[in-house]
């Protein structure tokens, strides 16, 4: 894809101090296994025979695993701090590579985040969590189980 004239290319991990963004995220869940990286840079893409040699080869450089609104806000600060690409990430179930690090840069995993935080008859308010994890099918039961006792 043409770039726009004004396009400044980011910062990756791989260019900048490791140790000084890991010191910024003390006490957040970090990834720096790469396989494991590499593992949580894909989702479903491989079903189309046309993303499949687009997207083969792109990975992020680091995990973060956070479990609250503010660690998510302390690593998206330091991405900014950094001028690093952050890729938001759920289950990874997407099909067309929604969540696929282009430009390497930051993984946010937030399968990590999967608190219901309350139910009413016909509401819930939960955080990101996965869309087909227990946590989900759980949820969905006692929503279920709510509306019908209600
Ligand atoms: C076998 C199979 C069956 C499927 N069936 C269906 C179906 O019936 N209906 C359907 O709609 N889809 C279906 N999908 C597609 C996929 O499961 C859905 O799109 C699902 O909602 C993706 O959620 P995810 O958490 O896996 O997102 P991911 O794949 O992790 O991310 C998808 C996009 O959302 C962004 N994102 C993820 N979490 C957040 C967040 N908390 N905040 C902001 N942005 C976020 C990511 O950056 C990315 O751009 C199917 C996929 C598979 C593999």
């Amino acid at each position: 894809m043409k770039k726009p004239e004004n396009y400044i290319p980011p910062t990756t991990t791989q260019s900048i101090d490791r140790d000084a963004l890991l010191a910024q995220l003390a006490g957040i869940e970090t990834i720096t296994d790469s396989v494991q990286i590499a593992k949580l840079s894909q989702d479903y893409y491989h079903f189309s025979p046309v993303l499949q040699p687009q997207l083969a080869d792109k990975t992020g450089d680091l995990v973060v695993r956070p479990v609250n609104e503010a660690e998510v806000l302390r690593v998206a600060a330091t991405c900014v701090k950094y001028k690093i690409p952050l890729t938001v990430r759920g289950a990874g179930t997407g099909n067309y590579g929604q969540c696929i690090p282009l430009e390497g840069g930051v993984i946010l995993d937030l399968t990590r985040m999967n608190e219901i935080r309350w139910i009413k008859p016909g509401l819930a308010c939960v955080q990101p969590l996965r869309v087909y994890s227990h946590r989900w099918t759980s949820c969905t039961c006692c929503l279920t189980s709510r509306a019908l006792h209600h």
